[in-house]
């Protein structure tokens, strides 16, 4: 009979303990909640007067008669300000998609003519650097996405490419179409993809930090040591929105120095729930 009770007591023991971890479940999973919606008030707060100090910043940049260091100091104020809009809106992106808000508004559109306009738009960046900037395209590139959403990709991997590139390096771009005759699928349609890389010459990442590169605020160490500043979060949205294409983006080292992003998109994405 001892048995019996110490069985009793183990017994009444082990559900104690799982109503305690239910309960730090709930409670962890409130708190989880609650933060979402703390982040996104508080980004949707920040949005508008943001956006203001901008446009002002703009106008006065626009005005003939300031003095040099008067046009120096609104630079600084709409370098700024445009720096806190970009960090507003990749918060606000990161908590849609927690809450599952991404909306990705897929229409038929043409991929090669999307990453010309986004070349010619960081040209500028990469001439301060004496870059060099090509790509290697086809004239058309026709697919199913959302074209503000790629664009957003699009601007965001050229763009660190830029950053962690040195002075005088390469920033190299390639985009086309990809039959994949998938052999584990055989009876269903081949897919057919389409491919775009960005190549560079920057200051790479060391191996064993390519597991990391798609995670909210991670940052390898080559790009902290060498001072460049950033968030940790453009990557993670670019991953967010090619997935919620259907698609795949992955990094590798450059043979030779650098780094290769690959992203890969079903030129018709199937219907997903996002
Ligand atoms: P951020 O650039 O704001 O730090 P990202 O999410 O865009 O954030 O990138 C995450 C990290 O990945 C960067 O901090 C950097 O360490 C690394 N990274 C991204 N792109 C490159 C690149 N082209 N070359 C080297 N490192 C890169």
């Amino acid at each position: 009979s001892t048995d019996v009770t110490e069985r009793h007591r183990l017994a009444e023991q082990r559900e104690h303990l799982l109503a305690q971890q239910q309960q730090q479940v709930r409670k962890l999973r409130e708190m989880d909640r609650m933060k979402d919606e703390l982040m996104a008030m508080v980004t949707h707060e920040l949005r508008n007067p943001i956006g203001a100090i901008r446009g002002y910043a703009e106008m006065l940049a626009d005005d003939a008669d300031l003095t040099p260091d008067q046009q120096t100091f609104v630079d600084v104020i709409d370098r700024k300000s445009a720096q806190l809009q970009r960090l507003v809106e990749d918060l606000l992106d990161l908590a849609r998609l927690d809450s599952g808000q991404l909306s990705i508004d897929i229409r038929p559109m043409d991929l090669a003519q999307l990453i010309r306009q986004t070349l010619e738009d960081h040209r500028p960046a990469a001439q301060a650097k004496h870059l060099t900037l090509t790509a290697e395209l086809p004239e058309r590139l026709p697919l199913r996405a959302d074209p503000l959403r790629l664009r957003q990709v699009l601007d965001n991997l050229l763009s660190n490419a830029i950053k962690y590139t040195p002075e005088k390096g390469a920033v190299t771009l390639t985009a086309g179409p990809v039959t994949g005759d998938d052999s584990e699928d055989r009876g269903r349609a081949p897919c057919a993809m389409a491919v775009l890389t960005i190549a560079d010459t920057g200051i790479g990442i060391p191996p064993e930090q390519y597991e990391h590169l798609f995670s909210r605020f991670f940052r390898a160490s080559t790009a902290k040591d060498a001072g460049i500043k950033g968030t940790g979060l453009g990557l993670a949205i670019v991953r967010a929105i090619v997935t919620a294409h259907g698609g795949t983006v992955t990094a590798a080292p450059r043979t030779g120095g650098g780094t290769v992003f690959t992203v890969a998109l079903p030129v018709e994405p199937s219907a997903r729930p996002s």
